[in-house]
C-alpha cells in the first residue's frame, strides 16, 4: 500500500511537471491495485485505491487549473499581440506615407517620383508604350523666399502644389522633388503637342499672382520634358534629360515648356566631346586671351580692357568661349581655366601703362568656395598688379545660382581693393531688387538691349531706366554691344558715355590692344572709330 501511494505521490509530481505521459501512469496506478483488489478482496488495497483515486484527481484538477490559467494567459496575450500588431501596422503605414510625402505641399516627395518612374519602366519594358516624365522649375521663386522670408516662400509653394494639383486627373501624377523643383509624370502622354499642351496649362497656372501675406508675389515656371522610350529607358537618363530641357529651356526662353529632342542628344555629345577635349588639351598653350577696349566716349579714352578667353584647340580649331566655357562649367574643369586665363591676363596688363584697367569675367563657381575666392586672390597677389587695376564681372543670373557664397566671395574680392561690375545686366529674372544690395562698382547693359535700340521705343526706355537707376546708386554704367554711329548717337543722348562694341573695336590680340591704347591716348576717339 505504502508502495503504491509512493508510485501515486510520483506520479502527481511528474504530473504536475507536466509530463503528459504521466497519464498512463496514473491510469496505471489505479487499475493496477483495482485488478489486485478484484482477486484478492484486500480491504488495505480497497483504502490505497481510494487514496490514490483521490489524490490524482487532486492531481488532475491542479493540472486542469494550471491549463485553464496558462489557457487564460494565453489568449490575453494573443489579444494584445494582436493589438501592438496592429498599431505597429497602422505606424508602419503612417512611416510609409511619410516617408513618401512631402510634408510640406502634400504631394508625393522625390523618392515616391522615382519609385514611381521606376514601377513605370518595369510595366512597360516589353510593351516599351510611351509615358513622359517632366521637371518644373519655378522661377523667381528664390527672389520671394529672399525678399519676403521663408514662411512666405513656403505659403507659394503650398499653394502652387494646389494650383498645379486641381489641374489635371490621375493621367498626370505630380510631386516635390525639393526646393521649387516639381516632377511630373504623364502616364498616357499622346501625341507631342498634347505633352506641351499639359506643359503650357500648368506655366499658365503659375503666371496668376500669389497673394502672401507679405504682399503679392509673382514667379513663372519652366519645364522639361523627357519621353520613354526614345530619351531614355532608365529613371536616371530620362530624368537627366528632361533636365537639360528644362535648362535649355531656362537659357533660351524661360517660362516656356521644352520637350528633350535628338537634336539635344546631338547638343550633348558635342558638349560631352568637348568636354573629353579640354581634359586631354594643354591648355596652357592652347588658351590665350584676348582684349577689347571700354571706351568714353567724352574723353575718347580707353578706360579698361575686357580681357575674353580664347581657346585654339588641336582637334577643334578655335572654340567659342560661350561654348568651351559653359563645357568647363559642367565638367568641373573651369576654376583650372580661370587660373590660367587670369595668370596670363595679368602678366599681360602688368607690362601695359600703370594706369591700364582691366576687366576679367569669372563664373560662380569661382566665387563659391572660400578656397576658389583664396586662389584667385593669391594670383592678385602673386602677380605684382596693383587689385585696384583689376575689376571682376560676374552675371547676375550666375549671381542667384548661389547668392549666399557669391556674396562671401565678391566681398573678400572686393576688399582686396578690385572693382565688381554685374554683366548682361537686363537679361536675369531679377535685376533691380537685388542691385542696392550687391558689392558691386559697375553695371554693364547687356547687348541685346541695344540691339534693337533704333528701332523700338521700348527697348530705350528700358535702358533709360536702367541709366537712371545706376545714376542713383552711384553706379558706373558700361553700354555693350554697339555697333554704330546710330546706336552711340542715341546713347549720348541718354547720357551714357562708356561704351564697349565692335563700333570701337573687336576683341584684340594683347600687342594690337597696346597699339590701340597708345593711338587713344593721343588722338581723338572719332578718329579711332
Ligand atoms: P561677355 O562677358 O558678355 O563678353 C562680351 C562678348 O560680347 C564677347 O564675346 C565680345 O566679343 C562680344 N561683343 C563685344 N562687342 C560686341 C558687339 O558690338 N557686337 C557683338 N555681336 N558682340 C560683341 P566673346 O568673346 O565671344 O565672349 C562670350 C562670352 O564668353 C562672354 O560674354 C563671357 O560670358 C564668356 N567669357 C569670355 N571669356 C571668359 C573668361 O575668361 N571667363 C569666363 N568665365 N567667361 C568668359
Ligand atoms: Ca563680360
Ligand atoms: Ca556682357
Amino acid at each position: 500500500i505504502a508502495f503504491f501511494i509512493c508510485l501515486t505521490a510520483v506520479c502527481a509530481i511528474t504530473c504536475l511537471m507536466h509530463l503528459y505521459q504521466s497519464a498512463l501512469i496514473i491510469t496505471g496506478v489505479i487499475i493496477l491495485p483495482a485488478i489486485i483488489y478484484f482477486f484478492f478482496h484486500e480491504q488495505a488495497v480497497f483504502n490505497a485505491i481510494s487514496v490514490n483515486i483521490i489524490m490524482v484527481v487532486g492531481a488532475m484538477l491542479l493540472i486542469m487549473y494550471r491549463y485553464f490559467k496558462d489557457f487564460t494567459n494565453l489568449i490575453e496575450n494573443q489579444q494584445k499581440l494582436e493589438q501592438q500588431s496592429q498599431e505597429l501596422q497602422s505606424l508602419n503605414e503612417e512611416n510609409i506615407k511619410l516617408a513618401n510625402i512631402d510634408s510640406l505641399t502634400g504631394l508625393p516627395n522625390r523618392r515616391c517620383f522615382f519609385a514611381k518612374v521606376e514601377e513605370m519602366l518595369k510595366q512597360r519594358q516589353q510593351s516599351k508604350d510611351p509615358f513622359v516624365i517632366g521637371v518644373l522649375d519655378l522661377d523667381g521663386f528664390k527672389q520671394v523666399n529672399d525678399l519676403f522670408g521663408h514662411p512666405a516662400g513656403d505659403k507659394l509653394l503650398a499653394d502652387t502644389s494646389k494650383r498645379l494639383s486641381q489641374l489635371f486627373d490621375e493621367n498626370v501624377f505630380l510631386a516635390r522633388l525639393g526646393g521649387d523643383e516639381f516632377g511630373i509624370i504623364i502616364e498616357q502622354p499622346g501625341e507631342e503637342k498634347e505633352v506641351i499642351n499639359i506643359g503650357n496649362k500648368i506655366c499658365a497656372a503659375l503666371k496668376n499672382p500669389y497673394k502672401l501675406r507679405e504682399g503679392a508675389a509673382q514667379i513663372a515656371g519652366t519645364i522639361g520634358f523627357a519621353n520613354f522610350p526614345q530619351a531614355g529607358q532608365t529613371a536616371q537618363i530620362l530624368f537627366e534629360r528632361a533636365d537639360y530641357a528644362l535648362c535649355y529651356s531656362k537659357q533660351n526662353a524661360k517660362g516656356t515648356v521644352t520637350m528633350f529632342s535628338s537634336e539635344h542628344e546631338t547638343i550633348i555629345r558635342e558638349v560631352s566631346f568637348i568636354a573629353h577635349l579640354l581634359r586631354e588639351s594643354n591648355l596652357d598653350q592652347e588658351l590665350s586671351v584676348v582684349y577689347q577696349p571700354v571706351i568714353n566716349t567724352q574723353t575718347g579714352q580707353v578706360i579698361s580692357f575686357e580681357a575674353l578667353a580664347r581657346w585654339k584647340n588641336s582637334v577643334l580649331g578655335t572654340v567659342s568661349p560661350n561654348v568651351f566655357i559653359r563645357s568647363a562649367e559642367q565638367n568641373g574643369m573651369i576654376s583650372q581655366l580661370t587660373h590660367i586665363l587670369l595668370q596670363k591676363t595679368l602678366k599681360t596688363v602688368s607690362q601695359w601703362p600703370k594706369d591700364t584697367q582691366v576687366s576679367f569675367n569669372l563664373s560662380i563657381f569661382d566665387l563659391c568656395s572660400h578656397e576658389s575666392t583664396l586662389k584667385l586672390m593669391s594670383i592678385i597677389n602673386g602677380s605684382g598688379l596693383s587689385p585696384k587695376r583689376i575689376t571682376f564681372e560676374i552675371t547676375e543670373t550666375a549671381i542667384m545660382q548661389d547668392y549666399d557664397r557669391a556674396l562671401q566671395g565678391l566681398h573678400l574680392l572686393r576688399n582686396l581693393g578690385c572693382k565688381i561690375a554685374l554683366d548682361d545686366f537686363g537679361t536675369g529674372f531679377s535685376c533691380l531688387s537685388y542691385l542696392h544690395r550687391l558689392p558691386i562698382d559697375r553695371v554693364k547693359i547687356d547687348r541685346s538691349f541695344i540691339e534693337d535700340i533704333e528701332q523700338n521705343q521700348a527697348t530705350k526706355n528700358i535702358i533709360h531706366a536702367m541709366a537712371q537707376l545706376c545714376n542713383n546708386l552711384e553706379l558706373e554704367c558700361v553700354v555693350e554691344g554697339v555697333e554704330n554711329q546710330q546706336q552711340l548717337n542715341i546713347l549720348d543722348k541718354m547720357d551714357l558715355h562708356i561704351i564697349q562694341g565692335f563700333y570701337f573695336s573687336k576683341p584684340l590680340q594683347q600687342d594690337a590692344a597696346l597699339e590701340y591704347l597708345e593711338k587713344s591716348n593721343q588722338s581723338n576717339i572719332s578718329q579711332i572709330a
